[in-house]
């Protein structure tokens, strides 16, 4: 069986060592037991070691308080029997609202239609309303594909694949960089069975001394530091994730010897300049690879992600990545947007997790990047990928799409298809046939019906709100109008 985090284990692991905060966390614990009390897990173990795991990952993130009770309560309405009013006595409606954001999110199913995919991840992030809900989802994910082996068979590959598709990158966008890499290494094997294999295979040999040999060059590093005055480094090595390795090796015809970063030492020092300087000494002592400098701190990956990497000839015949970082930017890449709200903490009054208005979120987050240099950019991704206007419908069969907002059933038939589009003659919205100029709204799912001889009208360009319908249908008429003159 596996171990059930004890309540301890939790709040050992917990930023906040306040009373109230312990109380709280006691009492959501507690609750949690009782009211998942008989139930089992595929694997036969009890249910609750699966919420007491999502608890514990919250509290060993650095979440707020509130945040990993709510992680603790994740799956009382939807697997227990509790009402969200019992919910809200007991724990308030803060509480409340995070455990019925994961409930709702839990409804949400990816049926492995690649051309929607990035529709259905901008659908999770926008039905979780605040961003905490998808970090306990988040949780509550990693937790269910460690123990992807119990799962049925049938089920196995559909979670897996939602997991690298939808999850992944959310988390990769909000930077939770930790959460990410183990959420795909226990993905992997279950959604490419083949591919896992030939990989193990590829990197038998590989890894046998590597571990060694790194710890060697670290070693070399760390010595060369203390020479110039550099202390209080510390680092670790790590050999690529699988599933990251295995993207790039796809990238490259799957030859290996082109990755260059197939391990990396990540070398954390006490400030900013301590990277730069840290950089040019190992520089002087290992010869680097032309090209593959790279300065995340002056320029961070869209996604907030600082540090310096290069890639230096290590002596042995073998090459490595070595990146440089503070504490900080350390932490970040960990923990991304959850360290947003693990060092809040305490504040009273505190709604960091509501996001009151978008601007506002935006604006926070870009004053934790510090980077002014970068935050148009940064701040352009957000927008686009997480608050643009869009509203989200679905086909009959349940695909996503996402338009802007006053968009037209015209829209969607051309998001679809131009053909589609072009044939379009009427539109069942929510199952009754309503007009082609009809504003559609969020969650609103349409069948468009199509006729062999209909064809775009000049009124369409009006009913249409995407550039991309209102450009086919013009240059339609425009055809149209040619052949007419001829
Ligand atoms: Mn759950």
């Amino acid at each position: 069986m596996e171990h059930v985090k004890t309540l301890t284990e939790i709040t050992e692991v917990m930023r906040s060592k306040e009373k109230e905060h312990i109380d709280l966390v006691t009492k959501a614990y507690n609750f949690a037991e009782q009211a998942h009390h008989g139930q089992k897990r595929y694997s036969g173990d009890p249910y609750f070691i699966h919420v007491a795991a999502v608890g514990y990952t919250l509290a060993e993130m650095g979440m707020d308080t509130t945040t990993i009770s709510a992680g603790l309560l994740h799956d009382v309405v939807e697997d227990a029997m509790v009402s969200e009013d019992d919910i809200e006595r007991e724990f308030g409606k803060e509480i409340r609202f995070l455990v019925d954001g994961v409930t709702k999110l839990g409804k949400l199913k990816y049926h492995g239609v690649e051309r929607h995919v990035e529709s259905l991840r901008k659908l999770f992030v926008s039905t979780a309303k605040d961003l905490r809900v998808i970090i306990i989802k988040l949780a509550d994910r990693l937790h269910n594909v460690s123990t992807l082996k119990y799962i049925p068979k049938a089920k196995q590959h559909r979670i897996a694949m939602e997991t690298l598709e939808i999850y992944a990158p959310i988390a990769n966008r909000l930077s939770i960089g930790k959460i990410k890499g183990q959420l795909e290494d226990y993905s992997f094997p279950f959604a490419y069975p083949e591919k896992y294999e030939e990989l193990q295979a590829l990197l038998k040999e590989r890894n046998k001394d590597n571990e060694k040999r790194l710890e060697k060059i670290y070693r070399g590093i760390q010595i060369e530091l203390v020479k110039s005055g550099i202390v209080n480094v510390h680092g670790e090595y790590r050999i690529k994730r699988m599933y990251s390795l295995y993207k790039k090796l796809a990238e490259h015809d799957m030859d290996i010897s082109k990755i260059y970063d197939l391990s990396a030492l990540r070398i954390v020092v006490p400030t900013l300049a301590d990277c730069y300087r840290a950089l040019g000494i190992v520089h002087s002592v290992w010869r680097p690879l032309p090209g593959r400098i790279k300065d995340y701190i002056a320029f961070p990956k869209p996604n907030g992600y600082q540090s310096l990497h290069t890639t230096i000839f290590t002596g042995d015949g073998g090459i490595v990545e070595v990146q440089f970082r503070t504490e900080e930017m350390d932490r970040d890449a960990a923990l991304g947007i959850a360290a947003h709200f693990a060092y809040k903490e305490g504040i009273p009054g505190d709604v960091s997790g509501k996001l009151p208005n978008k601007l506002d979120w935006v604006k926070q987050v870009s004053l934790l990047q510090k980077n002014i240099s970068a935050s148009g950019e940064y701040l352009e991704n957000l927008k686009v990928d997480f608050f643009g206007d869009r509203i989200f419908l679905f086909t009959p069969k349940g695909d996503v799409v996402d338009l802007p907002q006053d968009s037209s059933p015209i829209d969607f038939a051309y998001a679809i298809h131009s053909d589609i589009g072009e044939h379009i003659s009427g539109a069942k919205i929510n199952g009754k046939f309503l007009a082609l100029d009809t504003k559609l709204h969020n969650g609103d799912i349409v069948e468009v019906i199509t006729k062999k001889n209909a064809k775009p009208s000049i009124k369409w360009v009006d009913y249409a709100k995407t550039t991309f319908a209102k450009r086919s249908i013009r240059s339609y008429l425009q055809k149209e109008e040619e052949k007419r003159k001829r």
